[in-house]
């Protein structure tokens, strides 16, 4: 039988899946997994269709090993456990970063595509080259089994233009500063499950999808069609995420580089590692750990959270020039009864009601709004993986 593999590689870690072919709606993957610790203490976790675990092992390498070399025997150790499943692979998706504003659609990786797709590590430096370099590698292993690139930035591209600028000078926009906006695959997974959870009608008006995991976005749709984002130039725009600040104003950093002497190697940490859920409990960046704590720390950081998602929307809806109906997702979005809960009471003056009972529910695609309620609201599993081995079988003819 022959399968697809779906890579989502970091630097770090190195996420994977495989499918069979031909791909059903929604098929469940029958290995899925991950590589962590990559640079450090490197453990691969292999598990079946039915999440039991194959394999839980330590990639070993000799001590002063570069990170790319043993990025790569992560990822060369992968392709021969797949092969000892007897997979036989029929082609490789991969979530890659940034599409730049070339990328509206996901795309068959030629040596040409590559090319281009290396010119967007400036406006990625953290990501891109972990996305791109097992691209390289199977391309090297394997030169005529086809590889497709999947962008987080690609559902945005039909943002207008006042979406897309910042208010800087031009010179700096030409070279590409500009908002792209990320967690693309997984808003467009949602935005094809639209009709069939909430009605065509309500799916063709304004609709805010809210994708909550560690990293948290928000996309407002119109048609179908993302018209704005939370995310900007990079992944910290927008939200409070696990360890990230969201929006803030700059002022901030230049105080903590004045004051507390930071330089942009501090300023990334504070923007990306010790901020957003983490910074303000003091405990941690995880929703259950928090949800689970007595101290107000974690209570005042649950609080903020919800608050920030609120504003947000509020901006979202003038952007959408309304709101038909509102969808959670990720992690948090789609487990939290508590976010869901407070962040549509912040909505209760424009008519939005949920059913506590339908809120209890959690793992699967549904409404969770009252009969009443003037605005709807769905609680829909996102599925990434799924959604890059659906455009590599369309874009592939497999
Ligand atoms: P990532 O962005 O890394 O893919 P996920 O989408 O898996 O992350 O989301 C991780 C977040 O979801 C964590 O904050 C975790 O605590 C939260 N989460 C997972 N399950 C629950 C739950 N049952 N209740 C509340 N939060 C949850």
């Amino acid at each position: 039988m022959k399968s697809l593999l779906i890579i989502n590689a970091g630097s770090s870690s190195l996420k994977f899946a495989v499918f069979n072919l031909p791909l059903v709606k929604d098929a469940p993957s029958v290995f899925r997994g991950q590589i962590d610790g990559i640079g450090a203490n490197t453990q691969f976790v292999a598990k079946d269709i039915d999440g039991k675990t194959l394999l839980d092992t330590i990639i070993k390498s000799p001590e002063g090993t570069p990170l790319e070399a043993q990025q790569e025997l992560a990822l060369t150790t992968l392709l021969d456990w797949i092969e000892a499943q007897k997979v036989e692979l029929a082609a490789v998706g991969h979530r890659v970063l940034h599409g730049g504003e070339q990328y509206s659609a996901p795309v068959v990786v030629t040596p040409e595509v590559f090319k281009v797709l290396e010119t967007f590590i400036p406006l990625g430096p953290l990501h891109q080259p972990h996305n791109l370099r097992p691209i390289r590698v199977l391309a090297a292993k394997y030169p005529s089994l086809p590889q497709v690139a999947c962008f987080d930035t690609a559902f945005h591209r039909t943002q207008p233009l006042e979406a897309q600028t910042y208010a800087i000078p031009r010179k700096i926009t030409a070279e590409g500063v500009k908002r792209y906006g990320f967690h693309g695959s997984s808003y467009d997974y949602i935005a094809r499950q639209l009709p069939e959870v909430i009605g065509a009608e309500k799916a063709k008006g304004a609709v805010i999808i809210a994708h909550m995991g560690n990293g948290a976005s928000m996309a407002a749709l119109r048609d179908g069609k993302c018209v704005a984002t939370s995310m900007g130039f990079t992944a910290i725009e927008g939200l409070m995420m696990g360890t990230r600040t969201g929006s803030i104003d700059p002022g901030v950093l230049l105080y903590m580089m004045e004051t507390h002497g930071y330089g942009p190697k501090e300023i990334s940490n504070f923007l990306y590692k010790e901020s957003g859920l983490l910074g303000v409990s003091g405990i941690s960046q995880d929703m259950r750990t928090l949800e689970a704590s007595d101290a107000p720390e974690a209570k005042e950081a649950l609080e903020l959270f919800c608050y920030r998602a609120a504003r947000e929307i509020g901006s979202l809806m003038m952007a959408a020039g309304g709101l038909d109906a509102l969808v959670f997702t990720g992690g948090i979005g789609e487990n939290s009864q508590f976010v869901r809960n407070k962040v549509i009471g912040y909505l209760e003056w424009f008519g939005a009601k949920i059913d506590p009972e339908l809120n209890k529910v959690c793992g699967k695609a549904h409404t969770i709004h009252s009969a009443d309620s003037k605005l709807a609201v769905a609680v829909i599993p996102t599925n990434e993986e799924w959604m890059i081995a659906h455009h590599a079988v369309t874009l592939l003819g497999l």
